[in-house]
């Protein structure tokens, strides 16, 4: 299955590819953790992006674009693969589309979490990564251990202006390659206010239907 995540910042899908890859015995391919690697690495790309990512901005197009479209052709991937983060412009959209044509695969699903505005900032606050196990938690929806507390990452673009400049981004850039997926009748819609397990439920049963 090759498939892809999409949804406004906070939404879920770390949260959700985490549950879900195993089941479908697919590889999770965030471009999120993939730039924020570059950038703790010092590549040429990271330092690039970094500038980018820490005020909420997108990175250019031609840069993400790159990057997925190289990760894809790795062994990996052959099985199948959950994209999370990417795309997030409709020329993403179409490079994707274009590279997938040309090697002749085909997307089976294109899952848009929906979460109301009001929510996504604190969600988004909230979060707080364990760098060793890459698990997502939140202070308040999902509490780490305490004896893991010290090692949590808070990113630095979890911050309230930031979250508002990403929210804004979505619904300007990323909000656009719904109706390209619509069109292609392999958007499904899912209600990304529940617990996690239930929106994980919603996912598979979209999936499976
Ligand atoms: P995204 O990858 O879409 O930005 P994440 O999966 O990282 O979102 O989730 C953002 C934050 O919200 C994390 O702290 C996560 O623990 C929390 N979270 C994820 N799903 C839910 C949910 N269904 N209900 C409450 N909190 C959630
Ligand atoms: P979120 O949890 O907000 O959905 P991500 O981890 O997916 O965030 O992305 C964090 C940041 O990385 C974005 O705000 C953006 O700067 C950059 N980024 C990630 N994916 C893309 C992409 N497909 N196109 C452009 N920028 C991206």
């Amino acid at each position: 299955m090759r498939m892809i995540l999409v949804g406004p910042p906070g939404a879920g899908k770390g949260t959700q590819a985490a549950s879900l890859v195993d089941s479908y015995r697919i590889t999770h391919i965030s471009s999120g953790d993939m730039l924020r690697a570059a950038v703790k690495e010092g590549t040429k790309l990271g330092n690039e992006a970094d500038g980018y990512m820490k005020g909420g901005k997108l990175v250019p197009d031609e840069v993400v674009i790159g990057m997925i479209l190289e990760r894809i052709k790795k062994p990996d991937c052959e099985q199948g693969f959950m994209l999370d983060g990417f795309p997030r412009t409709r020329p993403q959209a179409e490079a994707l589309d274009k590279a997938m044509t040309e090697v002749g695969v085909k997307l089976d699903a294109v899952v848009l979490i929906e979460v109301p505005d009001a929510m996504l900032e604190e969600r988004a606050v909230g979060r707080r990564s364990d760098p060793e196990t890459g698990k997502i938690y939140h202070l308040k929806y999902n509490p780490p251990p305490k004896d893991i507390e010290g090692r949590l990452v808070h990113r630095k673009d979890d911050t309230a202006e930031a979250v508002k400049t990403r929210v804004t981004k979505y619904h300007s850039e990323t909000a656009p390659i719904v109706p390209f997926y619509e069109e292609k009748g392999i958007l499904k819609r899912v209600d990304g206010n529940a617990k996690p397990d239930e929106v994980t439920q919603r996912i598979a049963a979209v999936l499976n239907s």
